[in-house]
């Protein structure tokens, strides 16, 4: 099972359609998603670099895996909307970890009017679903894949997150049906 976790407020729908778009992919890999109820988002305030004004990536993983133990979950993934980021990087829009088997995306840099954009609903879940996806492909022990439009792909900025789409490429796919047991 798919754990995955709101942290403090964040817009219920986008929680939703990842459930929905992840529970409809992963039964092939034999896994089910649940959605747990939201974690309130004080014990990650210790994360928060006044400096930066910006919330430590890694700090969320091991809350998340702790949940995730003990809800019995294969893997969690956590979503928050306060933004992340991580040593030598200036924001990251998520971050997994397969030996903790937990995953957190953030929200923060996903809509389309943080960059002056209009709003754009669907843009916004299309990029969520996709930094999940991703995130998870990562707690299942898959790396960066080289092609622009696999899911795997490294996003450097949103217009990388764009260009890709939502699913794993065929390497990408073998890769976690093997690492997942399915198949031959
Ligand atoms: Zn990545
Ligand atoms: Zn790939």
């Amino acid at each position: 099972m798919i754990l995955i976790v709101p942290i403090g407020t964040v817009d219920g729908m986008v929680t939703e359609e990842i459930a929905k778009f992840v529970g409809s992919y992963y039964p092939h890999f034999g896994l089910t998603v649940e959605i747990s109820d939201a974690i309130p988002p004080e014990p990650f305030l210790k994360a928060y670099n006044s400096l930066r004004r910006q919330f430590l990536g890694r700090a969320f993983l091991i809350t998340l895996s702790e949940l995730g133990r003990m809800r019995n979950a294969r893997a969690v993934l956590g979503i928050t909307s306060l933004d992340l980021y991580e040593e030598g990087l200036n924001f990251i829009f998520g971050l997994a970890n397969s030996r903790l088997g937990a995953a957190v995306i953030s929200t923060f840099r996903l809509r389309p009017e943080f960059y002056g954009k209009l709003p754009n609903r669907r843009l916004f879940v299309e990029r969520a679903i996709k930094e999940a996806m991703h995130e998870l492909g990562h707690v299942f022990g898959l790396p960066h894949c080289p092609k622009g439009e696999c899911v795997m792909h490294f996003s450097n900025s949103i217009i990388d997150t764009d260009i890709k789409g939502p699913l794993y490429c065929p390497t990408c796919l073998r890769k976690l049906e093997k690492n997942l047991g399915v198949g031959r």
